[in-house]
């Protein structure tokens, strides 16, 4: 075939020469003082592209085929073309003319020019060289001549390439030609200017908040701008002049790189991850075939890198194209952004390739239409990134704003509660939790010290609340709090101290018609004259609508050390004295030892208790916990219970106090790890997960013993350690806080379970019960009681458990007795319930059974709703 070819040009050439034709004559493109220059060539495919200029000068005619309009396209081809055109100058001086191949991606071209049959010059150009020398520097491959008046020269010129062969001839004259290309030239670099500058203040917003976003950004439009740089030989021209493999592979690495940036950018600017999963996993395909796209650019044949280029950017295009929408669709803002900022690009593209193929006329828009597309997009997306700078810090902004409102009303209910936990609803005074606190620090900082606990009680407050109504008679007890305030700060030698707000507390409101305050004895002296003349003075009736009540007071004291040694004993031996006071004479009774009914007993009862545990004749019942989520029962409380045989059945709120004291605890407490470990291991054969609760005092903290005995309960019944909870009351936590803390590190280490019991009971600094390893805290039932009929309880109980959830805490509520409270607090929040309405404590053999009923037929209806 090409053999063929060959000798077709061969016998070709030997009938031009035996003819003896000259040099041919195109048709003269002429050029006329007056008007444009029509440029048209002639053009012969040398499909052999080995064909010399001294036999294609020769070609007959008939080979030749015109092309009148000046511009050809013919594809990608292995042939070389060659063209020919001739000038004529029918002015009447003489003329500087510029032949241009506007196209500067031609591999290799040849300029030959002929006047009077002779060969005049000779020029070598075209980008597969080194860019210099050139008759202009230029991009475009051009060709300077001049020609005398009335002279005609004749112009071949042989273009071979790689790429399109894509053959723009246009011939100028000089000064125009010049003027044309500074024009372009100032164009270039206001498009050039404006994306780097675009470039820059991406850079400068990703450097300053690191995100990853606004760098994909910078990276693709600088992939773009190297790709409308190398398309239009400007960076080989100003770049890289010497290097035409160079700028080959940048133009081929442009394209990938380019689609690989604005793909992650979409990626990131769509955030396809949540918005549309699908489109997310289409980019994430296209993006690995620009990655291997882009890796494998240096190395490919500039043939086929073109071919993957335009099947790369038909495939990219149609994607962005439909992301934007796809995203806008799902409801987002920046969808809408990207879409806008997309198709002018896209229409720029398509009106280049439309140019190319020929389908739209040559104009400035379709000529710039890719820089037009490509700037507006850049523009109306950096638009986009500022909205999202500006709404991104507004979020911020509110959501700053949010938090900070959330800390102060958690402050707020923080302080309530401590409010709640240490006053008075009705009075305001500080409760019986801060008295207490009060006595023992007091006792602590100066034991050596004597003090005297007074109690004023308003005997007759039952019999006004029903004569007179509830708010009355809470009006009357403001009146005497305020009263007993009053007389008490004209006492100097009554302690007083002030809270964190700066309150002076003097007198506390210990119950509802119970009042008490802290006398220091050694201030005091012997004379309680005017202590007497105070109390007289309360005794006195109070006027109401005209009315004389009489509260009949009553007054209790025990001295320290004497009568107690501590806060709790001597409350209880304050009392014990105003018992035995004579009625109605405004007397203090002062307690003494002998009238204590409760004392002889109690040295008994231990003993009692001793060879009751001894004895085995203790029992463990167990109360279930039920959790509120799922309904289940996931564990059960041992509570300790007596049959005494004289007594009949002992309440351990009468004997575990007395056990603390006399230390008969520590007894207790073993038996009851070793008898509900054994228990539990029985429970175990049907119910695995279930754990048993044990209350701890705060003596067995103090004893090594408790750590032992548990291991060894644990060793005996295969049981693991997250299967016991170990209850230990807020005051007992509070005792001796450092030990405490560290007693229940190592429980808590082994894999025990604390839990805080009784919370709300007493008065216990959160920010120590904080530290405690504990992750249950259960609510004490005084402070639920309420919650049904006193709004301000409901509060309360709903801010302790938002916090103790806040504080990672499981939450559990004992002593519910009705369906209504439990239903409140499961709504409130609280993970787990214990009380009577689901389950009075029971001995182990009745609990099996309770459980097999609960889990048939009890659970539906014990389960809220479940
Ligand atoms: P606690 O640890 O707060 O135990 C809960 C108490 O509330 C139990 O009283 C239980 O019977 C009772 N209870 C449960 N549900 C309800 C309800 O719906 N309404 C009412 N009114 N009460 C309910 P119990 O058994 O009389 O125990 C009293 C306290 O004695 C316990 O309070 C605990 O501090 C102590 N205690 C009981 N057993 C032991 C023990 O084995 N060791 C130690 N150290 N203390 C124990
Ligand atoms: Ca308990
Ligand atoms: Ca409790």
């Amino acid at each position: 075939m090409h053999l063929n070819r060959a000798l077709s040009i061969l016998v070709a050439v030997i009938v031009a020469c035996l003819s003896l034709r000259a040099l041919a004559q195109p048709d003269p493109i002429a050029i006329t003082p007056a008007a444009d220059i029509q440029t048209h060539f002639q053009f012969w495919e040398d499909t052999s592209g080995h064909a010399l200029i001294d036999q294609v000068a020769v070609l007959p005619e008939e080979h030749w085929s015109l092309v009148g309009n000046g511009s050809a396209t013919f594809g990608i081809t292995p042939s070389a073309y060659w063209l020919r055109f001739a000038l004529r100058n029918q002015t009447s001086f003489n003329l500087n003319l510029i032949a241009e191949l506007g196209y500067s991606q031609l591999d290799d071209v040849v300029f030959y020019l002929y006047a009077d049959g002779a060969r005049i010059k000779e020029l070598k150009t075209g980008d597969g060289r080194p860019f210099y020398p050139r008759d202009v520097d230029h991009p475009s491959m051009l060709l300077r001549l001049s020609l005398a008046p009335e002279e005609t020269q004749t112009v071949f010129v042989r273009v071979a390439t790689a790429g399109s062969m894509i053959v723009p001839l246009r011939v100028w004259r000089e000064q125009a030609f010049f003027e044309s290309a500074a024009y372009e030239l100032k164009l270039h670099f206001f498009y050039y200017g404006c994306i780097f500058v675009i470039i820059l203040i991406n850079l400068a917003v990703y450097l300053s908040l690191r995100e990853k976003l606004y760098l994909y950004y910078a990276l693709a439009l600088f992939g773009y701008l190297l790709f409308f740089a190398s398309i239009k030989g400007f960076s080989f021209q100003h770049l890289y002049p010497q290097a035409p493999l160079l700028h080959a592979k940048a133009l081929l690495v442009s394209i990938p790189g380019l689609a690989l940036f604005s793909l992650l950018f979409c990626r990131e600017f769509l955030n396809t991850r949540v918005n549309s999963p699908r489109l997310d996993k289409v980019l994430i395909g296209m993006m690995v075939f620009e990655l291997l796209y882009l890796c494998s650019a240096p190395f490919l044949d500039y043939h086929l890198g073109i071919q993957l280029a335009s099947f790369s950017a038909l495939l990219f295009f149609s994607l962005l194209l439909v992301a934007g929408p796809v995203v806008w669709m799902a409801g987002e803002r920046s969808g809408a952004f990207f879409t806008l900022a997309w198709s002018p690009l896209t229409i720029g593209v398509l009106a280049t390739a439309g140019r190319a193929l020929g389908v739209f006329p040559e104009s400035f828009f379709t000529e710039h239409a890719m820089q037009i597309g490509s700037g507006l997009e850049a523009f109306i997306l950096t638009l986009a990134l500022a909205d999202r700078l500006y709404r991104e810090r507004e979020d911020k902004i509110s959501a700053q704003a949010a938090s900070l409102k959330e800390a102060q009303s958690r402050n707020i209910a923080q302080h309530l509660l401590t409010e709640a936990l240490t006053h008075d609803p009705v009075t305001g005074l500080p409760n019986r939790n801060r008295f207490e606190w009060m006595v023992e620090q007091q006792l602590q900082q100066a034991p050596e010290r004597r003090y005297m606990v007074g109690l004023a009680r308003i005997s007759r407050l039952d019999e006004i609340n029903r004569t007179l109504g509830l708010a009355r008679s809470e009006w009357i007890m403001k009146r005497v709090a305020e009263q007993m305030v009053e007389l008490a700060a004209a006492l100097p030698f009554v302690h007083s101290i002030r809270d964190d707000q700066g309150r002076e507390e003097r007198v506390y409101h210990l119950s509802g018609d119970c009042f008490c305050l802290l006398v220091d004895v050694d201030k005091a002296g012997s004379d309680f004259s005017a202590l007497n003349i105070a109390l007289r003075r309360l005794a006195e009736p109070i006027w109401l609508d005209h009315l004389a009540i009489e509260l009949h007071p009553r007054f209790g004291a025990a001295s320290y050390p004497e009568h107690g040694r501590s806060a709790a004993e001597l409350i209880r031996n304050a009392h014990v004295g105003m018992e035995i006071a004579p009625r109605g004479g405004n007397e203090t009774g002062v307690y003494s030892p002998k009238y204590d009914i409760y004392n002889e007993s109690r040295l008994t009862l231990m003993a009692d208790l001793r060879n009751a545990l001894q004895q085995n004749q203790m029992m463990l019942y167990y109360q279930p916990k039920q959790d509120l989520e799922s309904g289940q029962i996931v564990g059960v409380e041992a509570l300790i219970r007596w049959h005494h045989a004289e007594r009949g059945w002992v309440n351990p709120a009468d004997f575990i106090p007395l056990a603390e004291e006399t230390g008969v605890i520590t007894q207790l407490t073993r038996w009851v790890i070793g008898q509900a470990t054994s228990d539990l291991a029985d429970l175990h054969n049907e119910r695995q997960r279930l754990s048993v609760a044990i209350n701890i005092s705060a003596r067995d903290l103090e004893s090594s013993e408790l750590k032992d005995a548990l291991d060894l309960a644990l060793q005996d019944n295969g049981l693991q350690a997250h299967a016991l909870t170990l209850e230990i009351t807020e005051t007992a936590a509070m005792r001796d806080p450092a030990r405490s803390l560290k007693a229940l590190n190592v429980l808590a280490e082994q894999g025990y379970q604390i839990s805080i019991d009784d919370f709300g009971s007493g008065y216990s600094s959160l920010s120590y019960l904080k530290q405690l390893p504990a992750s249950e805290l259960k609510l004490d039932r005084s402070l639920i009681e309420d919650i049904c009929i006193s709004e301000s309880a409901d509060v309360i109980v709903s801010t302790a458990i938002q916090m103790a959830r806040s504080l990672g805490y499981r939450v559990v509520v004992e002593g519910i007795e009705d369906a209504e409270t439990a239903e409140r607090l499961k709504a409130k929040g609280c993970d787990l319930l214990q009380g009577f309405w689901l389950c009075k404590p029971k001995p182990i053999h009745e609990l099996k059974q309770w459980l097999k009923d609960y889990e048939t037929d009890g659970r539906a209806a014990r389960s809220l709703g479940l």
